[in-house]
């Protein structure tokens, strides 16, 4: 082992299993290609400040467990914790919004950092897949992602989970709220900084995990209570179309994401077998942030869901992924002719779409053989000086260990008809 190991709350992606990540990416990623979402990169650093306006300053993410970098010059860079506020400032930076049709559709894929207590399921570095529809105030566009989510989800051959769904209001029946809940958090006995936060942002206190609060908010009001008939409407509608692509859900009425850009639609998926850090994935309306970021009023829809904790879903549900094969053929030289031979034809079959790879390194014949069966080749190439004076290299079926000689030039349409 060297002296260094990954930092606290990141862990490496080595394979096998990463190939199995990945193809966990590309699933989660292939419904919103089919649905015309666009593929977005952003930076993994930010201004500060876009992160504490974009996400809000009395979350936890902001307070406690954003990765500021040194400053250099006048600006506080963060390493991103989330997705939503740098897509949103890409957007406008660009004007995409103003260009084509609305709303503007995209997908992203990477890594994102909150400096958290570590624990299995929780990171420092983890890993979403992430859709944003931005211009367009729509419960056909809000329903689009949640069934675009779902579908991503189960397309994996995840079945043990939930999908929770509230409404947040608008800004007509919103504070209307807002005000009934924070009449009732100060009647409670609250810790300082829980009060502090009610009255900043009072729903986010609904979301305390901690037992003594929700204990207390018991008879809390509920937003549900509280919806304007536009926001009922809209919500009705939204889970029409949900119930209509076969999609179930569960209502959860203190589900929150307690910022005041967040409107109505917001839901999160969550998986049974995960223990205490089972959302699997979230997300909703937010049709405030691209004011909030200096923007014209672009109401807009969204989501991110996370991929390590996916992953470990499927290990929860024993689920297998069907992943294609690393390694198809494997060449074995027996000299050093030979293996310049099977060397030329290792390329010629990749360049053909056999997955091919062969024996580096003075290996012997046992050995290399060894190395053919570990490697999960169905079969192996093997050639000595006597096969390439009789025109042929020698085909070993791994699974049946049956052999055959195939002429040399006839070696890439025999293995291409075997489809590899
Ligand atoms: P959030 O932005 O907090 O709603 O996160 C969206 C999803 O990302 C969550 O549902 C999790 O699946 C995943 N996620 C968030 N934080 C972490 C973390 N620290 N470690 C691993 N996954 C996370």
């Amino acid at each position: 082992m060297s002296t260094f190991t990954a930092p606290k709350g990141t862990y490496d992606l080595l394979p096998p299993s990463s190939a199995a990540f990945l193809a966990v990416r590309q699933e989660l990623a292939a419904p919103l290609r089919r649905a015309g979402y666009g593929y977005i990169e952003t930076p993994v650093f930010e201004d500060t400040k876009l992160f504490s306006r974009g996400v809000g300053e009395s979350t936890d993410i902001v307070t406690k467990e954003m990765f500021t970098l040194t400053k250099r010059g006048s600006e506080d860079l963060a390493l991103r914790p989330e997705g939503t506020a740098s897509v949103v400032r890409a957007v406008l930076q660009a004007n995409l919004h103003k260009q084509g049709n609305l709303p503007v559709k995209l997908w992203y894929s990477g890594n994102f950092y909150r400096y958290e207590r570590p624990q299995k399921g929780r990171y420092r570095q983890f890993s979403q897949i992430g859709a944003e529809a931005l211009g367009a105030e729509d419960p056909a566009l809000d329903a689009e992602l949640i069934i675009l989510a779902d579908d991503g989800i189960r397309a994996l051959g995840l079945t043990d989970y939930r999908l929770l769904l509230n409404s947040l209001g608008d800004k007509q029946c919103r504070p209307v709220y807002r005000a009934a809940l924070q009449d009732f958090l100060r009647g409670l006995d609250l810790d300082e900084d829980t009060q502090r936060r009610a009255e900043i942002n009072p729903l986010r206190v609904l979301d305390d995990k901690r037992e003594a609060v929700q204990a207390q908010l018991a008879g809390a009001p509920l937003l549900r209570d509280y919806l304007c008939e536009d926001c009922k409407a809209y919500d009705e509608q939204v889970r029409a179309l949900l119930t209509a692509a076969g999609v179930a859900f569960v209502d959860d009425p203190k589900l929150v994401r307690g910022l005041d850009y967040y409107t109505r639609t917001t839901f999160e998926f969550v998986h049974n077998g995960l223990g205490a850090q089972s959302a699997i994935g979230g997300g909703g309306r937010y049709d405030g942030l691209a004011e909030m970021l200096g923007g014209p009023s672009l109401p807009s829809v969204g989501w991110g869901l996370g991929v390590d904790r996916i992953y470990l879903a499927l290990e929860a549900e024993g689920v297998t992924l069907d992943l294609p094969a690393t390694t198809s053929v494997y060449a074995v030289a027996l000299g050093e002719e030979a293996k310049n031979v099977l060397f030329a034809k290792a390329t010629e079959l990749r360049r053909a779409g056999v997955a091919t790879d062969l024996a580096f390194g003075v290996k012997g014949i046992k050995n290399a053989m060894k190395s053919a069966d570990r490697s999960g080749a169905r079969f192996a190439l093997i050639a000595g000086d006597r096969d390439l004076a009789d025109g042929v290299v020698q085909l070993k079926d791994l699974t049946s260990g049956e052999q055959t000689a195939v002429p040399l030039d006839a070696l890439v349409t025999t293995l291409k008809e075997k489809q590899l």
